[in-house]
């Protein structure tokens, strides 16, 4: 019989937790099922996550600069010996994508929705930070490719471990819901973001509330990792929910009130910094968010073109 201390122990052991420095720290959420939860302080940018299988690892994003690509790499070594086989981009932007040259180089095949190919070389340009130098444009211009795409869905095995990448509209229009079944884990990249204001920049925001939804039904009791934040739960989806529903529905609101532009903006403001004021990248996307919205509602949004390779 083992004592409640060797109990402890023994969970302690099969579910270790690992520090893994300043831009990430690592969280087990199931057998072989780890999420890179980034510091937004740091240089990671968005939350990566790694699954290990029978004879191989997937990768699920690649953060936002080649140094904490490096780190994470390390992590799984320390882990497993097993080859990274997959590396899964949830979609194009630039802090999913830029440590992709990293798992390249150790072998691994980038996979993601058909768009995500489209779109990283060329869209992630409006993404980096100014000043735009030369060297950040050709950084962006370099960027590994997925060399395997998909339309709807595509299944990855590791060993006997079935991996499930699913399309969701909302984000971008190229985004991949990475769900584990056997660990009930779903990487959702930033199809969820977690007390964390959205980035709205590609957005369609009525899909996207209809693909919650889904993905409620579809991964109902996961554990879920978010794009930004923490590892989240059911309630946490729908709290996202609200964000974006409400937003619709206050700029709907002020539109029917003969508001546009900044009058539309300052109207809301009050109300989604009562509710969201403490969530992180208030301050950076709130304001612009209701702008895009505001384009949205009236059918004057830019959307990235959808890729025509087939
Ligand atoms: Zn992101």
């Amino acid at each position: 019989m083992i004592s409640r201390v060797g109990a402890l122990l023994l969970v302690f052991v099969v579910w270790p937790l690992a520090a893994a420095g300043p831009d990430f720290r690592l969280q087990q959420i199931g057998k072989g099922v780890w999420a890179a939860i980034v510091n937004d302080a740091g240089l990671a940018g968005g939350n990566a996550g790694f699954v290990i299988g029978d004879d191989g690892v997937a990768v699920i994003d690649t953060f936002q600069d080649p140094r904490p690509a490096r780190a994470l790499l390390s992590e799984i070594r320390k882990l497993t010996p097993l080859p990274v086989r997959f590396v899964v981009n949830t979609h194009y932007h630039l802090d999913h994508v830029n440590g992709n040259d990293v798992f390249a180089a150790a072998g691994a095949t980038i996979v993601a929705h058909r768009n995500v190919r489209a779109w990283m070389r060329t869209e992630n340009i409006k993404m980096l930070d100014p000043p735009v130098t030369p060297e950040k444009k050709a950084r962006v211009q370099s960027l590994p490719l997925p060399s395997l795409v998909y339309d709807s869905h595509v299944d990855l095995y590791l060993g006997s471990r079935r991996i499930n990448v699913r399309y969701y509209p909302g984000h971008t229009g190229g985004d991949s819901v990475v769900s584990v079944p056997d660990a009930q884990v779903v990487f959702c990249g930033d199809m969820l973001w977690k007390q964390h204001v959205p980035n709205l920049i590609d957005a369609s925001t009525g899909a996207w509330v209809e693909s919650l939804d889904a993905m409620q039904k579809d991964y109902g009791a996961s554990t879920w990792v978010p794009g930004h934040g923490d590892v989240a739960n059911g309630q946490d989806v729908l709290v996202f929910r609200r964000y974006l529903a409400d937003l619709r529905a206050g700029v709907r609101r002020e539109q029917g009130a003969g508001k546009s532009g900044a009058a539309l903006a300052d109207a809301l403001m009050p109300g989604l910094r009562s509710s969201y004021g403490k969530w992180g990248f208030f301050n950076d996307y709130a304001k612009v968010g209701i702008e895009q919205t505001e384009q949205e509602l009236l059918g004057k949004k830019r959307f990235p073109p959808i890729s025509s390779e087939r």
